[in-house]
């Protein structure tokens, strides 16, 4: 007899209509300290075109008590400048002569438009492909400060002029690419099916790769006496968790804008334990949005919504990433579930840059996958291109998909055109269902990941992935962030859905002989698969 009593038991309603949590408004002031750091002269690379060794194992047991690994990082440092980087309008005009240093605070361009980060690729190209994969891979999963990080790795490519003290850093990135072994084969016939684990993560979220980006640019302008006192956004999801953590982590006050009632506990606990002054106001998420926008333009508050081109830089990291984790082998295709559209587009830039800088020939076709609740891309696409409409996005629980109007639209229109890319979208249904799948062979993913794999099904089944493809399926957040959608599903308790991968627990007496029936029936249905 299959039940769901057990999970009623838990302190989470079952209804999809998460209880609400009423945040009391805290009128005490955020307590906050920054630490003091010395300055220090930066530099991302010596001269002689090699990283600099470590010291050998047994060359220093102990630090000094006055040393740390950022003043590690200080001392090895040669003090020149190789490469830099700015602020451009967003596929300007060839001609347009309009630029920003990144250390002005400025988020669109002057018609509006959003901005991208300009890499001087000339100086760049004083490197070749090999010299860049050396040094790249010289450095994955070492404790160097700050080239630990999956991000800072690539530091050239990423903030080149910052300084190495200036960066806040979890050692994000260096994400698990997960053969998914039993999944490709029995559903989809794949032997190179692979899951790149962005969720796998700080703060449970490939969102940590942009903010660590945001932060510490954040962190360089403040000790630059630039007026930035906090860094506020207004999310109800990942990117507020991301920028609370990276904030506490630097000792800078995060101020997050969130609507009162609408959010589960779930989604308020990482801003409230990592210290973010959370404003809890009565008022939808594009109320707050407004809100913020207004309150930024008035008070020192920089602002990490998502039209910030810094947090693309980090982003694309991942795919630099996924070319070096298969020995700069080019994947087919990659999948990435879209809302924004910030990620899709920084997937495009990490590959192109990796392309343009000789670490590979060629480029992966990318797959934008949407929920259907919210797919403007999607019918943009299959108008082919003639015009863009945004919709009303409608509830989905790819909860941070769930965006009707883009700001990245037209960074994403730019990325999949240049790749012959495919925009795809799944249903409600047929996302938690390609969650279940995957998650019964191992994995625990989040929604967003069940669209990608929703589109993945779907370019299979039409023959456009072939069974031997070499597919990366990008997982966007940890699936422990979902559990609630994940009960509801494994009780059948969502409406117009037959959740046919459903798999509840038994309920059983506590009796030797009924645990005996259930168990001997268990096991004679599962008898014919032994191996
Ligand atoms: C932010 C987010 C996305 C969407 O990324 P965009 O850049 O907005 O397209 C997808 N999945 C998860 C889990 C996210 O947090």
């Amino acid at each position: 007899m299959a039940s769901s009593t057990l999970f009623q038991s838990s302190p989470f309603s079952l209804n999809t209509n998460t209880k609400p949590y009423s945040l009391p408004i805290s009128t005490k002031p955020i307590h906050f300290t920054v630490k003091s750091q010395s300055q220090s002269q930066p530099q991302p690379l010596t001269q002689n075109n090699t990283p600099t060794p470590s010291p050998s194992p047994s060359s220093k047991l102990r630090r000094p008590a006055d040393e740390n690994i950022r003043d590690e990082a200080r001392r090895k440092n040669v003090s020149q400048h190789l490469f830099s980087a700015k602020y451009v309008p967003f596929n300007a005009d060839p001609s347009s002569t309009e630029s920003y240093s990144l250390d002005e605070i400025v988020y669109r361009s002057q018609s509006g438009d959003l901005l991208d980060v300009q890499h001087d690729l000339t100086a760049l190209k004083k490197f070749d492909g090999a010299y860049w994969r050396n040094l790249f891979d010289s450095r994955v999963g070492k404790t160097t400060w700050p080239y630990g990080s999956g991000v800072w790795s690539k530091k050239e490519w990423v903030l080149p002029e910052i300084d190495d003290d200036d960066i806040v850093s979890a050692f994000e990135g260096n994400s698990n690419l997960f053969w998914a072994e039993r999944f490709g084969k029995q559903f989809l016939g794949m032997n190179e099916l692979w899951v790149k684990h962005c969720g796998i993560s700080h703060t449970g979220s490939f969102k940590d790769l942009g903010m660590t980006v945001l932060v510490s640019q954040v962190n360089r302008l403040r000790k630059m006496n630039r007026p930035v006192v906090g860094v506020g956004c207004a999310s109800t999801g990942d990117t507020s968790a991301a920028l609370s953590a990276y904030c506490a982590s630097a000792g800078i006050p995060s101020i997050v804008f969130l609507p009162a009632n609408r959010i589960s506990i779930a989604q308020l606990v990482q801003p409230i334990a990592n210290g973010a002054f959370v404003l809890s106001i009565d008022t939808d998420f594009d109320g707050c949005m407004q809100l913020i926008r207004e309150v930024t333009a008035e008070l020192p508050i920089y602002l990490a919504n998502s039209l910030n081109s810094l947090r693309l830089e980090g982003q694309k990291t991942a795919a630099i990433e996924i070319l070096q984790q298969f020995d700069w082998q080019v994947p087919d295709w990659v999948i990435v579930p879209g809302g924004n559209l910030g990620n899709i587009y920084a997937f495009y830039k990490g590959f192109q840059m990796c392309k343009e800088l000789g670490l590979v020939d060629r480029i992966p076709r990318l797959v934008c996958a949407q929920a259907a609740n919210a797919n403007p891309l999607y019918l943009y696409f299959k108008s082919g291109w003639k015009e863009f409409k945004p919709v009303r996005a409608q509830t989905t629980f790819a909860s941070a998909i769930q965006i009707g109007d883009p700001v990245s639209i037209d960074r994403a229109v730019h990325a999949l055109r240049s790749c012959n890319g495919i925009v795809e979208e799944a249903t409600e249904e047929e996302l938690m269902d390609a969650m279940a799948q995957a998650d019964s062979t191992g994995m625990f993913t989040c929604p967003h990941t069940g669209v990608a794999l929703t589109a993945l099904f779907k370019l299979r089944n039409s023959g456009v992935i072939k069974p031997t493809d070499r597919t990366v399926v990008v997982s966007t957040a940890h699936g422990l962030k979902f559990t609630q959608s994940k009960i509801e599903y494994h009780s059948k308790g969502i409406k117009d859905l037959a959740c046919q991968f459903a798999n509840p627990p038994m309920q059983v007496k506590a009796d030797f002989g009924s645990v005996m029936d259930v168990l001997s029936k268990y096991l004679q249905s599962k008898a014919p698969r032994y191996h």
